[in-house]
């Protein structure tokens, strides 16, 4: 597989590139090879308090007072400049995130579509209609912009990310710094430089760096009024911390445990096909990753065998190859984690059934494996393993299904799987997940929110419900 090295773009601020003042930059490993394709610049916090500045300085002289209409139709030329350049948006994201090409081009063309989405949805803000409560005073309520927010995105879905916190951020009047992964920078740095001349100086700026250092400075800066941040719980919960000390607003989508319970009388095809993407998709790097299969006792030998044989003809290798179906890992550290999680279920009594480890060769790829024979409280059923391994465990009664299914600190996306409306219906209510199938699993929707109960986060991406996470309201009281 041959990678070209991609162009340097230092940091984006104010509507320029600028070098970090520090002048250090790091590399950016492609995953299917570990091979360095480019370098990134890695900011300080005297760059950070730049772009802040200059998001704080775009939303007070002008940003703020631009109308619905303005910021719909900027919107929309982003995202036609975003399909404009889709090729090289999926090729950047492919090479960077590890992504197999055709899945890359999918999520670049969504990106546009997420934009089109927030683009119509800014120009019909929800609200009361004025009225008087008490004789002779009319209330109000006006639906205002939070002023400079932040975007700190993770490197599983770099550039749809990016979108879900750009969409809303810029359509509801807001100005954005928005610090991308370490390990996956180049298409949110490609965006701003395609988008440069469409966008107001400090209206979108971007800071690249690492967590540690970028990140804090942009959670304790007083002049950011929302931290929306998509990534692991115990960075979440940290940044909850910092963020907490200035009572700052703080939106995180964080990560996912997710049950997919099974019955009797569920079509076992349509789960099949269904689970080969969401139980495979990005190399289970995925929040919503289908990775708790719970199946009833009369079929689970059957659903065993059917996720073997679905992890054995998995199409896992080349990126730039359109038939691959499953890429690499990000990263040897993380490569190692995953394998690590693997071989401590089997001390703990797991069977791998298929898969197990590392693909040898350059990159960071590991076999789709399938675990069974794990106990409830075993360290894979309880904790996100973010690869390509599914377990799957058997259940007799519904009861003990719904306890399974819950009985993890997570709560972002699960699924129940059976022809029986009223079973259907009572497992939906009874799942304390932010997303719910019947007979499907992490279905999204841009109109629908997509956010976490419990650990799994707080607040919404998407849908009008994200708009509400990216404003304030406010009550006028007018004596008539
Ligand atoms: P991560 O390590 O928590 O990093 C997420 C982002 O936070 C990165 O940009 C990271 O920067 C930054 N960060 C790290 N430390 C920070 C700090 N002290 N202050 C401020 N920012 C900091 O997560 P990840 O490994 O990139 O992403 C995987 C996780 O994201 C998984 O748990 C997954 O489930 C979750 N996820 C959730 C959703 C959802 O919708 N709920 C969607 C996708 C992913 P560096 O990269 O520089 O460390």
């Amino acid at each position: 597989m041959e990678i070209k090295k991609v162009e340097y773009r230092p940091l984006f601020i104010n509507g320029k590139w600028v070098e970090p003042k520090s002048g250090m930059k790091k590399d950016v490993i492609c995953p299917a090879t570990g091979q360095v394709i480019g370098q990134y610049a890695l900011a300080g916090e005297e760059d950070v308090a730049d772009a802040i500045e200059a998001a704080q300085k775009a939303y007070d002289d002008f940003w703020r007072g631009t109308t619905p209409a303005e910021r719909s139709s900027l919107l929309l030329k982003l995202a036609e400049v975003s399909d404009d350049h889709v090729e090289e948006l999926a090729y950047l994201e492919s090479i960077d995130a590890g992504k197999p090409i055709s899945v890359a081009r999918g999520e670049a063309a969504f990106f546009s579509e997420i934009l089109r989405y927030f683009a119509g949805i800014c120009r019909m803000p929800e609200g009361q209609s004025a009225q008087e409560y008490n004789p002779g005073v009319m209330s109000l309520i006006r639906r205002e912009p939070l002023g400079v927010t932040a975007g700190i995105t993770p490197w599983n879905y770099p550039y749809d990310i990016l979108g879900w916190k750009l969409g809303p951020a810029l359509g509801a009047g807001n100005t954005s710094v928005i610090k991308p992964a370490s390990d996956t920078p180049l298409t949110t740095l490609y965006f701003a430089e395609i988008t440069k001349d469409i966008l107001p100086p400090g209206v979108l700026n971007v800071v690249t760096g690492s967590g540690g250092v970028v990140g804090e400075a942009i959670c304790s800066n007083p002049h950011v009024k929302l931290i929306s941040m998509t990534g692991s719980n115990e960075t979440g919960k940290h940044i909850a911390q910092v963020a907490g000390k200035q009572l700052k607003r703080v939106h995180l989508e964080l990560g996912g445990k997710a049950p997919v319970v099974v019955f009797k009388d569920a079509d076992l095809d349509a789960l099949q096909e269904t689970l080969r993407d969401i139980s495979f998709r990005n190399a289970g790097q995925n929040c919503g990753h289908a990775c708790r299969v719970i199946a009833e006792a009369g079929i689970y030998e059957e659903v065993v065998e059917r996720m073997v044989k679905i992890a054995q003809s998995l199409k896992v290798g080349d990126i730039t190859d359109p038939s691959t179906e499953m890429g690499p890992l990000i990263s040897e550290s993380h490569r190692q984690a995953v394998d690590g999680f693997v071989k401590r279920a089997v001390s703990a009594g797991a069977a791998i059934r298929t898969g197990g480890e590392s693909i040898e060769g350059s990159g960071f790829y590991y076999r789709p494996t399938i675990i069974t024979d794990c106990n409830q409280k075993d360290e894979i059923i309880q904790e996100e393993v973010f690869g390509p391994v599914v377990t799957v465990q058997r259940f007799t009664t519904e009861e003990e299904a719904l306890y399974m299914a819950n009985d993890v600190s997570y709560g972002l996306s699960g699924s129940v799987w059976t022809s029986d409306v009223k079973r259907a219906m009572n497992f939906a209510c009874g799942l304390e997940y932010g997303t719910v199938g019947v007979n499907s699993h992490s279905y999204q929707a841009l109109e629908m929110p997509w956010g976490g109960f419990k650990d799994s986060g707080t607040g919404a991406d998407m849908s009008p419900y994200s708009i509400e996470e990216y404003t304030k309201i406010k009550h006028i009281a007018i004596t008539l």
